[in-house]
């Protein structure tokens, strides 16, 4: 197995660019030996030159670092009961604060929130908020738990993961809306963050739905 050249810093927090929704530090990237960073998160594996977004368009490469341009940015917030995710037996009867940002990894023809899982105008994203922030507006609204959802989190991983550690710190519950394409670090991070409930959905093994050349079978497998 060759050495990868360079790695994601797992602890990295730095803004990219002049303005904040240029973008935060992704974590999972490494630098081909051809000069481009190949993102780790999902079995896509986009490989970027400077400048070059990949297939879900929020993971975009600026110089030598890959950034995630909708970390802490967010389509919308809304109190939901939990059988709206739908859970059943996941803290009955409670309420949970619901969020997403834009973009998505996953190309289906079906898809019912088309206005942000293709988004191309970052405008989408009305609001701003921290995790930290969404922990605490989860609590004054006497949620339980909080929902990544709208469009898929893996593609936003280091903001889940983050808001998902804020929650936990404050007594919350997680829970992840996700197709499960996703790979690698991104995928054993993120599960073992959640101290929740996921909802699994397989988009990809209905007609319509462009998931690449993978196996739509195992979305959980590691590659
Ligand atoms: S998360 Fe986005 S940039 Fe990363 S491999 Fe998947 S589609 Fe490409």
């Amino acid at each position: 197995m060759s050495q990868r050249p360079a790695v994601g810093d797992l602890t990295d927090g730095r803004t990219y660019g002049s303005e904040a929704h240029q973008g935060h530090a992704a974590r999972y990237w490494h630098l081909q030996d051809d000069g481009r960073i190949r993102c780790d998160v999902c079995p896509r594996e986009c490989a970027l030159t400077d400048g070059q977004r990949g297939f879900c368009f929020v993971r975009r490469r600026i110089g030598d670092g890959l950034a995630l341009t909708t970390y802490g940015r967010s389509s919308g917030f809304c109190l939901d009961p939990i059988e709206k995710k739908p859970l059943n037996h996941f803290l009955p009867g409670t309420s949970v604060l619901s969020f997403g940002t834009a973009g998505c990894n996953l190309g289906c023809r079906f898809c019912q929130n088309h206005e942000i899982s293709k988004a191309r105008q970052m405008d989408a994203l009305m609001d701003t908020a921290g995790p930290d922030d969404i922990a605490r507006a989860a609590v004054a609204a006497g949620a339980r738990s909080v929902a990544y959802t709208y469009n898929d989190p893996v593609i936003f991983a280091e903001y889940a993961i983050d808001t998902a550690l804020a929650c936990r710190e404050a007594g919350l519950r997680n829970v992840a809306v996700t197709a499960g394409y996703v790979q690698g670090q991104a995928a054993s991070h993120g599960g073992r963050t959640a101290h929740g409930a996921g909802d699994a959905d397989l988009p990809r093994a209905r007609d319509g739905c462009v998931g690449g050349d993978h196996d739509a079978r195992d979305p959980w497998r590691e590659r």
